[in-house]
């Protein structure tokens, strides 16, 4: 828990946020600036900053958060229409949080590449 950290403060439920998906080590919310109609965060409850600071001791939580993924997709119905899963890494990578989201986009029909 980093005290600086707004998703670190969401994770231990400081802010009463919904969860769309809870686990012991993860947690899932809507994104308060949606860029589709089906905008979700799916986090760790541990402080991992960047993508790149995981390494393969960190494969199996990776691998349930696309698995969380999946399971949100399929209560928000756009397992069929189809969505986007994504890591934004760094400066370049367009990440503004420092604590790794995987962003589940869907809803609409998605275009690529992203600007
Ligand atoms: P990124 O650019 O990949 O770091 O994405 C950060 C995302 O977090 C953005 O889409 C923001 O809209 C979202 N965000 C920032 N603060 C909050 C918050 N308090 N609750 C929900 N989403 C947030």
């Amino acid at each position: 828990m980093h005290s600086d950290c707004i998703f670190c403060k969401i994770a231990t439920n400081e802010f009463d946020t919904e969860f769309l998906y809870e686990s012991d080590e993860i947690v899932a919310f809507r994104d308060l600036n949606p860029k589709a109609p089906v905008h979700v965060l799916i986090i760790p409850k541990r402080h991992i900053e960047k993508i790149s600071d995981t390494n393969e001791s960190d494969a199996l939580l990776l691998g349930k958060m696309i698995n969380a993924a999946n399971i949100i997709a399929e209560k928000e119905n756009i397992n069929d229409s189809g969505f986007r899963l994504v890591f934004n890494c760094g400066k370049d990578g367009g990440q503004e949080v420092y604590h790794i989201h995987l962003h589940l986009l869907g809803g609409r029909s998605l275009t690529w590449p992203p600007g």
